[in-house]
């Protein structure tokens, strides 16, 4: 058994000599949390959740899922893909019971069903006459009929209503906190799968920027308001700083106490994140828990 879900050390995946999709990324993400990867597209989530998928192998650097290789994790991994590849003729029904004969001795149809059951979906209705979130919840009723311990999902909120959102989400939050799984899904809607998650990782052109706890994270940075100029602002790290109306206002992870006479809030988690995207040379944050501990396998 090992606490540690994935575990990323200098990871990176290239494609040719010049994209950089990954560049030299490290982190911890421990099991039974509920991971946000968020980011602008073209960030590199999807490498991320395909190499964790054990679909691509990096370049340099190396990944561990659920302790070992992420080819040999697979068959404890679920991973849902941004077009949710389900064939258009089969039946919900028929869907299901492919997904048990994949998945001999492992396969919990009770689930399965339960999660189509949920959206209301008629088991003998066709998967090409469905809906896009009715099929994203077919494709999550086989994800969570797996009982993988790891659920990888790929933007799976992508093209939803708020109310399906809302409703699919429910449903994957409470068989995930039922079996203990670890979720770790994308999207690049900063603040679209806040409510949900209590962990984050913030992946911007190919690297990790933030990472943690998402109380944590927030926890350690302050929005401040007051009086320039900023070298007013020393020790704190300052993620960024912008002349307003009002003198200076500065996102800053403190550094010590601030200064009386700034006006001191913690930030929402949005402002957090759009602060970091703004300020790509801003020093990355991993709270402790989330830095790289081992030197991993690859597979
Ligand atoms: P995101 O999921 O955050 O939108 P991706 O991981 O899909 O980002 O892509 C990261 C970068 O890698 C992008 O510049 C993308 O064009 C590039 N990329 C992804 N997959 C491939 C591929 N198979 N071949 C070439 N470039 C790719």
């Amino acid at each position: 058994m090992t606490d540690t879900a994935i575990e990323a050390t200098s990871l990176s995946k290239h494609y040719g000599r010049r994209r950089r999709a990954l560049h030299d990324c490290s982190f911890r993400l421990p099991v039974g949390r509920v991971c946000a990867v968020v980011g602008p597209n073209g960030a590199g989530k999807s490498t991320l959740l395909t190499l964790a998928a054990g679909l691509e192998r990096p370049t340099s650097g190396t990944l561990t899922v659920l302790g070992t290789g992420p080819a040999a994790a697979r068959a404890r991994v679920a991973y849902v893909a941004q077009d949710k590849p389900l064939h258009p003729r089969l039946t919900i029904a028929d869907t299901l019971r492919f997904g048990a004969e994949l998945n001999p001795g492992s396969w919990d149809m009770a689930t399965a069903e339960r999660v189509v059951d949920a959206g209301g979906l008629d088991p003998t209705a066709r998967i090409r006459t469905l809906s896009g979130g009715q099929r994203t919840r077919v494709a999550l009723a086989l994800a969570l009929g797996k009982r993988a311990e790891l659920l990888l999902l790929d933007e799976p909120m992508a093209d939803l209503d708020p109310l399906a959102r809302h409703q699919l989400m429910g449903t994957l939050m409470a068989e995930a906190a039922a079996h203990g799984t670890t979720v770790v899904m994308s999207s690049h809607i900063i603040g679209e799968l806040a409510d949900a998650c209590d962990y984050l990782l913030l992946v911007s052109e190919g690297s990790i920027r933030l990472g943690g706890g998402i109380d944590d994270l927030v926890g350690a940075h302050r929005l401040v308001t007051g009086r320039g100029p900023a070298e007013r602002l020393h020790p704190h790290t300052v993620v960024e700083s912008r002349a307003t109306g009002r003198g200076l206002t500065a996102m800053i992870r403190p550094e010590g106490p601030v200064a009386d006479d700034w006006d001191v809030e913690e930030p929402s988690l949005e402002e957090l994140l759009l602060s970091h995207l703004r300020s790509p040379d801003a020093p990355p944050l991993l709270t402790p828990g989330t830095t790289a501990t081992t030197s991993a396998v690859t597979a």
